[in-house]
């Protein structure tokens, strides 16, 4: 859905074989809109994927060669040209012919002689309507991207990484694929708040969460899990390669200066699919893992130790 925002012109398509017809019309449409004429089927289907594409169609139904209702039935079909609104204009003036438009996907009818006070009416209600259906697409498009984020660090959130991770499972599960987890907890992080405060915390948090993002492979998907604890989920990565992997975030991780608070460190808790797990218990494994790296003195990776199958 493009070209429909109102600060732009739209643009109708007229499908006549009577230029006289095409023409009367398009001095009707051409004050408010932007206006394309096509003169049979085949043009019009050629003609509808030129920019800019139409915000609607006025199709007329009898045409030689290939008559209004196939040309319809082909937008219908074609999905970058199916929710574009057709409006028919013939004049036959038959319940049985208007019922075979509408059925075919056509929004609307006109019939000839057309008022012009009616096809600007009609178009200007489909050219609304539209609209509104376009702002309600990229409203849910962005309520879709607030539900999966979590509001701090702009990483997915628990919400967004459960969902992930159980479809990674069942990924895993079908294909017999490897799969692991990190989950990764900063270490002593209440005395960084204590200490800077809350807000330096909050710097800490999105900063670590910069780190992950660059440091990592774009087929790893990281994200907040809650708190100070972050999960980074590795599809295709066996154990052994994860916990590499989390041993060379935990040195980066050390490694680091952050100005406002000086030198930090992460303990790693590292977990593998195994066919027939289910995905809450890679998780708690993951979990306790992580909290023997705590017990061993914390800014250590520690793994899983699988049952031998
Ligand atoms: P450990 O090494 O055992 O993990 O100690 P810790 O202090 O990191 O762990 P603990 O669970 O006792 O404390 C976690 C701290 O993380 C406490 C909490 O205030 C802080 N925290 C959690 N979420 C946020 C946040 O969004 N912002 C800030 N600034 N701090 C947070
Ligand atoms: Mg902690
Ligand atoms: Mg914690």
């Amino acid at each position: 859905m493009t070209n429909t925002m109102d600060t732009q012109t739209q643009t109708i398509l007229i499908v006549d074989d009577l230029r006289t017809n095409a023409l009367a019309l398009a001095k009707i449409l051409q004050p408010e809109w932007h206006v394309k004429i096509a003169m049979d089927g085949p043009e019009a289907l050629q003609m509808v994927l030129d920019d800019p594409l139409p915000d609607v169609i006025l199709l007329d139904i009898r045409m030689p060669g290939m008559d209004g209702y196939e040309v319809c039935r082909r937008l219908k079909q074609s999905p970058e040209t199916q929710d574009i609104p057709v409006i028919f204009i013939t004049a036959i003036e038959a319940e049985k012919e208007e019922a075979r438009g509408l059925e075919l996907g056509a929004v609307d009818y006109i019939v000839k002689p057309v008022s012009p006070q009616i096809v600007k009416a009609k178009v200007r209600n489909q050219i609304a309507l539209r609209q509104a259906l376009a702002e309600l697409a990229q409203k849910n498009k962005e309520l879709e991207r607030l539900a999966a984020r979590d509001e701090l660090t702009g990483l997915f959130n628990r919400r967004k990484l459960d969902e992930n991770f159980e479809k990674e499972v069942a990924r895993a599960e079908r294909y017999a694929r490897p799969l692991s987890v990190i989950l990764l907890d900063l270490d002593h992080f209440k005395s960084v708040n204590d200490t800077h405060g809350h807000p330096v915390g909050d710097t800490i948090l999105i900063e670590t969460a910069n780190r992950l993002r660059t440091a990592l492979r774009t087929s790893d998907i990281p994200g907040r899990w809650g708190g100070e604890e972050f999960l980074i989920i590795c599809p295709e990565t066996e154990l052994d390669t994860a916990a590499q992997l989390a041993e060379r975030l935990r040195r980066e991780y050390e490694n680091l200066a952050f100005p406002e608070a000086g030198r930090l460190t992460a303990s790693f808790g590292v977990a593998a699919h195994q066919s027939g797990r289910l995905a809450k218990d890679i998780l708690q494994s993951a979990d306790k893992a992580l909290y023997r790296a705590k017990k061993g003195g914390r800014n250590r990776v520690e793994s899983e130790v699988l049952s031998m199958r």
